[in-house]
């Protein structure tokens, strides 16, 4: 005859929710190849997503990390100038606020760059999970529209997708804004990455326009910019300035990490 062991019994249920888990999210971290039974978007397991490069205390304007004990006294005022960096201290951004999830190091270059060049969108959940959370959570009004950072006709029809596109797609899902192509890209500049900041400025010159459909509609409106990383904020400053000509009141950029 057996008796009924509750620490028996509570090892058995235990082992069938991991069997459970197992079955319904089969798996591996793809950062450490570790077994996961984490929600299916996100790839990544609680071990290895404790060492993302989360930015902590950041520019108001431009994420760009701020010293705890320097340029920080008054964090509770809003975007007051202790929030600001140096550089947004002495130059104009052309947008009211900025929200960045992490620096540009790794695991988190790495998982960008097979996001965007090898063809793994599926990593688009785990790239976005932090940047989402922090816009549902936060205590201010959600845009009208999100605006992806658009790419020229040729490259698209080369890559195949815009990762910008992508990112703002799982963005519009998940919170509900409309994703509104406003910005086209109308000349194909070279690769930016690989060029000074001097150069991007020429390379980027009138090289972005405004869709001619929503030219009469985005007066007043509130307006987030969507593009994976930030780097010097050219790209942004040029579509943010042109939104703003045309009216739109409050503008956002949203990236997912900033070199
Ligand atoms: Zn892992
Ligand atoms: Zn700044």
């Amino acid at each position: 005859m057996t008796h009924f062991s509750p620490k028996k019994c509570l090892s058995k249920v235990k082992g069938c929710l991991t069997k459970l888990g197992n079955t319904l999210f089969p798996q591996s971290c793809i950062l450490c190849h570790s077994r996961i039974t984490t929600a299916p978007a996100f790839l990544i397991c609680e071990e290895c997503e404790q060492s993302l490069p989360i930015i902590q205390t950041s520019c108001a304007l431009c994420s760009t990390p701020l010293s705890t004990n320097s340029n920080c006294a008054n964090l509770n005022s809003a975007k007051s100038n202790s929030d600001l960096c140096g550089y947004c201290l002495n130059h104009q951004r052309p947008w009211q606020n900025c929200i960045v999830s992490f620096h540009y190091s790794e695991p988190i270059s790495s998982l960008i760059h097979r996001f965007k060049y090898q063809h793994e969108l599926r990593l688009i959940g785990t790239l976005s999970q932090k940047l989402i959370e922090e816009i549902r959570y936060r205590d201010s009004p959600l845009p009208d529209a999100l605006v992806p950072v658009p790419m020229h006709s040729k490259r698209l029809a080369k890559r195949g997708y815009n990762h910008a596109a992508v990112l703002a797609k799982q963005i519009s899902t998940q919170l509900n804004i409309p994703r509104k192509n406003i910005v086209k890209k109308t000349i194909e500049t070279t690769q930016l990455v690989t060029l000074k900041e001097s150069e991007r400025k020429n390379a980027l010159k009138n090289s972005f326009e405004l869709n001619k459909n929503y030219l009469s509609d985005i007066k007043n409106w509130h307006i987030a910019i969507i593009d994976d990383v930030m780097t010097t904020g050219t790209t942004a400053t040029k579509i943010a300035k042109l939104l703003a000509k045309s009216g739109c009141e409050n503008i956002e950029v949203w990236c997912i990490a900033r070199t």
